[in-house]
């Protein structure tokens, strides 16, 4: 029928178990066609997940899951793959809406063959933006989709733009929950285990942003995110705590006016409004009480405590691959930190002596510049982390 045609590329993650829920919301198998879901390691709920809503796909972009993922389809009439190769396919299928939520620089290529295709974009998958910047921009624009972002704080600022305004947006406000270290020294934070770093204060999300929350390397990635989102100098990008994670973001105009957008912290919203867009869902998910609320706290960002929020400036000044090298570098580094190879703090140590070892690279005007930059990259935090490890 005319039921609008959807993907969600990383279902069995938190966003793509949250996408899922509104999709259920809004009316489910009777009001989307699900053309192609993608998984990694959780074949048992992307079965499930394919049946309940009746995808057309379900790809595990692990061989390894090949048979598990086809015997729990037998029989259901819905097509089971696995790999490199048919997660691109996938991605490529005739989907009018992609949700990217996949974690890290897995999801580029596949959501570069869905930006290439024409689907509309709705991305969580930031990794996208800051290593490919304005070349991922640019192959949305190429396969004539949108580009709807579904990240809260660019979600935020997305609602926060009026069409007719862009010329007279001073600056955007990224807000930042300071993580379960807000108000720890790095003394406290030098020994930190997963298990204590992964405990955010209010938001429930996948590992590697968690981690990422803790160590506000999730910000500096939201910096460079906005940057292209938005195609904001780096001057008029500004960070500040917002404990409560009330206010999702703001942008700030030339009279001096701030337009913020409010919410329960549930990305539950940002999923939806980028799938109604540009009108809004009605969604059941939790209203604010003000009242109860009584106060909203800021705080200014410490970039001592929180080097990566200087990182991102770092990498935003000096433009280039210094946005893929950083987050090449802080994924291997963030993975050695969960295997109890480095300690918290090291991650931004190795990020950074990436990001200075490689700051003579060019200016990326392809994507396999993109991809050489990250695969070196990668070799050097490697390299450096291997190094750590025996001064220890
Ligand atoms: P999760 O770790 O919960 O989910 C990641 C998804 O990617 C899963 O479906 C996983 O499959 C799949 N995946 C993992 N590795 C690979 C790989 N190598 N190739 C293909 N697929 C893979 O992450 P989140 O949902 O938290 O985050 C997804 C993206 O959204 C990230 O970029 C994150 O920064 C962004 N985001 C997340 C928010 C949140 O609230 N969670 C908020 C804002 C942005 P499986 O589980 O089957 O192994
Ligand atoms: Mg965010």
């Amino acid at each position: 029928g005319a039921h609008r045609r959807i993907s969600i590329l990383g279902s069995t993650g938190s966003i793509g178990v949250n996408t899922l829920d509104v999709l259920a919301q809004l009316g489910g198998r009777d009001a989307f066609d699900l053309v192609a879901i993608t998984g990694n390691s959780n074949v048992e709920l992307l079965a499930r997940q394919a049946q309940d809503f009746g995808a057309r796909m379900a790809v595990t972009a692990d061989d390894a899951n090949y048979v598990a993922l086809k015997d729990a389809l037998a029989g259901t009439g819905i097509m089971a793959a696995a790999g490199r190769e048919a997660l691109l396919e996938a991605a490529s299928a005739d989907a009018d809406w992609v949700m990217a939520a996949i974690v890290g620089t897995a999801g580029l290529a596949p959501t570069l063959a869905a930006a290439r295709r024409g689907a509309d974009i709705a991305l969580a998958n930031k990794e996208c933006l800051v290593s490919a910047g304005d070349l991922f921009v640019t192959a949305v624009a190429d396969g004539g989709g949108r580009l709807i972002p579904v990240d809260s704080e660019h979600s935020a600022i997305f609602q926060s733009l009026e069409d007719d305004q862009h010329h007279a947006v001073e600056r955007i406000v990224l807000t930042a929950s300071g993580g379960p270290f807000r108000t720890w020294s790095r003394e406290q934070m030098a020994d930190v285990t997963v298990e204590i770093a992964k405990a955010h204060p209010n938001w429930s999300m996948g590992l590697k942003i968690s981690i990422g929350s803790a160590s506000m390397f999730n910000k500096a990635l939201e910096m460079i995110e906005a940057k292209h989102l938005f195609n904001l100098r780096p001057d008029q990008i500004e960070v500040i705590v917002h404990p409560q994670s009330i206010i999702h973001s703001m942008v700030g105009y030339t009279d001096g006016s701030v337009i913020a957008q409010l919410g329960a912290p549930d990305m539950r919203t940002a999923i939806g409004y980028a799938l109604a867009y540009p009108d809004r869902p009605k969604l059941n998910v939790d209203r604010l009480d003000f009242a109860k609320l009584a106060r909203l706290d800021f705080e200014a960002p410490d970039e001592v405590r929180f080097p990566a929020l200087r990182l991102a400036r770092m990498a935003l000044e000096r433009g280039g691959v210094q946005g893929a090298v950083m987050n090449a570098a802080e994924e291997v580094a963030f993975q050695a930190f969960c295997d109890g190879r480095i300690g918290f703090l090291s991650m931004a140590d190795i990020a950074e002596g990436v990001m200075e070892a490689m700051t003579g690279h060019p200016t990326a005007t392809t994507i396999d510049a993109v991809f050489a930059a990250d695969t070196e990259a990668r070799r050097r935090a490697a390299e450096l982390i291997s190094k750590k490890e025996m001064a220890a």
